[in-house]
Formats: C-alpha cells, structure tokens, sequence
C-alpha cells in the first residue's frame, strides 16, 4: 500500500510509481477515500528493491505491505482501531504511567503499601511490584508466592491497577487467580513462545493486558512485533510493548537505551508503547530525562521503578528507584510533553 504525502498523485507521479512497480511485475490500484486517495500494490509488493525505490520518491509518505505477517497487531489489520483500557485508563488518550518497586519485600509490606499510596497521588494510573524476579545469580532473591497478598492489597487500598512479571506457568497461574490487572513478561522471556503462548490463552477474554518487554538481544522491530502476536493469537490482543534497552553498550548506562523505537513500532502496529526508562539507563539519576525522552518520542506511557525509601529497597531498587517526589515532577512534566506533542503527528512524524 502506497501512501502519498499529498492527498493523491499527480498523474505523472502515478505514471512514474506505476513504471517502477510493473519492472517487479506488480499493479498499481488506486482506492479513492473521503480525504486521500492510497494505493494498494497488486503482487509481491514485499520485493525490498522495489520498495526502497518507491520510498525514493520525494511526494511518497509510506509504504506499507497490507499481506503483513502481524495479521492482529499490524497497524492495517483489523484490530486497528481496537484499544486497551487499564483500570478505566483507555491507553494512548492521556499519559499512562506505572511506578511502583521493582521488587515486593515479603518481610516488609508496609513499605511497598506506602510506596502505593504515594505513587498514585504522584498521579501514576498503575502500581508495579515484583512479587517473582528474574535475577542473574540463582542465590540472589527469587521473589516469593507470599507477595501476590501484598500486590493485591495495594490494589484494594488504593483502587488503581497492580502490574507483576510472571516468569512461568505456575507463577502466571497464581498472577490469573488472583486478578492481577497487567501481567509483566520480562525482557528474559520476550522470546519464551511457549510462555507468551500460554498467556494468550490463560488470559483470553479476561480483564488482563500484558506488558510485553524488549528482549536485550532483540533485533528488527519485527522481531519485538512478532511476539507480541503470539500473545494476541493465543487470544489476547491487550498487549502493550515496552521497550526497556538492549545489551549494554556504554559504561555507565546499564542497558542501552532504546526508547528512540517508538516512531517505529508504531509506523507497524496500533500496540501501544510504555517504555522502562528505569532498566534501561539503570541509575536512578538518570531515569527522569530517560523517561522524558521516551514521551518526546511518542511513547503512550512509562513504568518507572519507584520507591518510598530506595536504600531499603531489594532487587533494583536502591540503585535505580526514584522516589515519589520526584515521580510527582516527573509525571507533571510527562503531561506537559504530552500536549507539546500534540502539535506533531506521532503516528506519521512530519513538520508543522
Ligand atoms: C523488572 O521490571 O524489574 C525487570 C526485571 O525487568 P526486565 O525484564 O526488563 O529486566
Ligand atoms: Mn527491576
């Protein structure tokens, strides 16, 4: 599908896009709309010579392939106009912030209750808390089953919806009984087909969304995309991308941040985009212009590793919470983004 930057081609224009696509054996069919006429390209319109032709053209916006391999999560499939509400929250109509700890302290739940309530009056829409933790040594803490009570009383004292990552099918288990609202798949399982498999299904017709990562070695957007589909093909289509930085590439961040994909995810799919500025740099310092810059590029919303008392924190904590004050700035500055962006088309970026 050819779409041009002005609301059709001219004639010469539509003759010199048609010479190029019949050397690839294609067609040209113009499809007239209200606004804009597009046009769709008849054959193996995913031939990349062609393509990158056609895109050489100064008056053409887009190429899109309609024959996409995302037959739910493509941008033209049918579930593009389909949309994921959280807690009454419909993602992409205001800035949808998660911010919570990246790991519930089953000895200590007063401090994760506390964190709760101060992150929802900070303005967050959603509380994270890892009651399961991916660590790196199997010595390190695991999470514990305990910390689901927790992470749902958060959610009965402060009426806004709880996130987790679940790792497993004993943990996505637990995590579906108990109703969590946003069920986490982590960046060590981005690529776990069997485990997205299963949470498509297990969580099919039921109020969940999923937050999908990035994996760290992830490539090709498409790869990101492809995933995602899995979890919609198993039946649940609520999947939001979160892009949470690749492998280390610099010193001093932790990860490499990746936040800049968002323009090009959404050039292919009507997911949202909720991006973990707090994995990605990996210093608690750094998270707010991490976070800032994710919103500039289009993101419909941040989880941010947040903690009323980061030094007492476990897992990522210490090192990469913020506090809630700082969320507070930080979430009042994400609005203000929010509306300077509206003076750019996000989906499509061009100049004013
Ligand atoms: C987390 O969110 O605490 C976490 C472990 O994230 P990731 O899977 O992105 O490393
Ligand atoms: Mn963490």
């Amino acid at each position: 599908m050819i779409i041009p930057k002005e609301s059709k081609l001219s004639a010469e224009q539509l003759k010199e896009v048609i010479s190029i696509v019949e050397e690839y054996n294609c067609r040209v069919q113009p499809i007239e709309g209200h606004h804009r006429t597009i046009y769709a390209v008849l054959g193996e319109e995913r031939e990349t010579i062609m393509v990158n032709r056609i895109l050489g053209l100064d008056y053409i916006d887009r190429f899109d392939a309609v024959d996409s391999p995302f037959k739910l999560m493509d941008v033209h499939s049918e579930l593009a106009n389909h949309r994921i509400v959280v807690g009454g929250k419909m993602l992409g109509e205001d800035p949808f912030v998660i911010a919570g700890h990246c790991t519930i302290d089953p000895k200590n739940p007063e401090l994760f209750l506390e964190t709760a309530h101060a992150v929802k009056e900070a303005g967050a829409s959603a509380i994270r808390g890892g009651v399961w933790k991916p660590r790196t040594m199997p010595y390190s803490f695991q999470g514990d089953d305990s910390s689901m009570k927790i992470l749902i009383e958060a959610r009965e004292q402060t009426g806004i919806p709880v996130d987790t990552e679940v790792m497993d099918e004993h943990q996505l288990n637990i995590a579906v009984e108990a109703g969590v609202d946003i069920l986490q798949v982590g960046a060590r399982n981005a690529l776990n087909y069997s485990l997205l498999k299963k949470i498509g299904e297990l969580t099919a017709d039921k109020p969940i969304a999923v937050l999908l990562k990035r994996s760290m070695g992830m490539g090709p957007v498409n790869e990101f995309i492809a995933a995602a589909e899995y979890i919609a093909a198993g039946g649940n289509p609520d999947v939001m991308l979160c892009p949470r930085g690749t492998a280390p590439t610099m010193d001093t961040y932790r990860n490499h941040p990746d936040e800049s994909i968002t323009p090009l995810l959404k050039e292919k799919t009507w997911a949202p985009v909720v991006v973990d500025p707090s994995h990605s740099v990996g210093r608690a310092k750094y998270v707010p212009s991490a976070a800032l810059a994710a919103m500039a590029y289009g993101a419909d919303g941040v989880i941010i590793e947040t903690h009323c008392q980061p030094a007492k924190g476990i897992g990522d904590d210490p090192k990469q919470s913020i506090t809630p004050k700082v969320l507070e700035k930080l979430i009042q500055d994400i609005n203000a983004i929010w509306e300077i962006r509206k003076h750019y088309n996000n989906r499509v970026p061009q100049t004013v």
